[in-house]
């Protein structure tokens, strides 16, 4: 279902004009306002979902396709040297729009840009609680 006041919704189902790269019955794929490289675009789902966690799984199933395919055509169009999927969930996480979606990021040699994070450092200990922890 679509939410009224979710502005992701209103892009993904034609009511607000955007820079569209791709659309099916389930998805449009739409250029990011704030590019981080040149092509950077975000998958949106046509149905409202929150996040990965309320996303179907179906869904999130296509979505994964609806990827892949866009990024072979940016590795051929655009000539780009790399591809970062990007998805957040929750303001923790760095998500700013509350509606399910996959940033495709085109990578070029020395674009400058840092999608990295600091790698932290733990014991074999802690590695082994968190496994038990995750797998319950
Ligand atoms: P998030 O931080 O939630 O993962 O990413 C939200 C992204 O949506 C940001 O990269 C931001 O630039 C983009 N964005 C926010 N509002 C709009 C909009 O109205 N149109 C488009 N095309 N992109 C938007
Ligand atoms: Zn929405």
């Amino acid at each position: 279902m679509k939410k009224e006041d979710c502005i992701f919704c209103r892009i993904a189902n034609g009511e607000i004009p955007s820079e569209t790269i791709y659309e099916d019955k389930d998805f449009r794929i739409i250029l990011d306002v704030g590019p981080a490289t040149k092509g950077h675009a975000l998958i949106l789902p046509k149905e409202h979902a929150a996040d990965l966690f309320e996303l179907p799984e179906e869904t999130a199933s296509r979505a994964l396709i609806v990827a892949k395919r866009m990024a072979q055509n940016m590795k051929e169009r655009l000539l780009c040297d790399g591809i970062n999927l990007v998805q957040n969930n929750g303001v923790a996480a760095g998500q700013t729009v509350s509606h399910f979606h996959i940033h495709i990021i085109p990578r070029y040699q020395e674009d400058g840009q840092r999608i990295n994070w600091v790698p932290g450092k733990c014991t074999q200990e802690e590695l082994e609680a968190t496994r038990k922890q995750i797998m319950g």
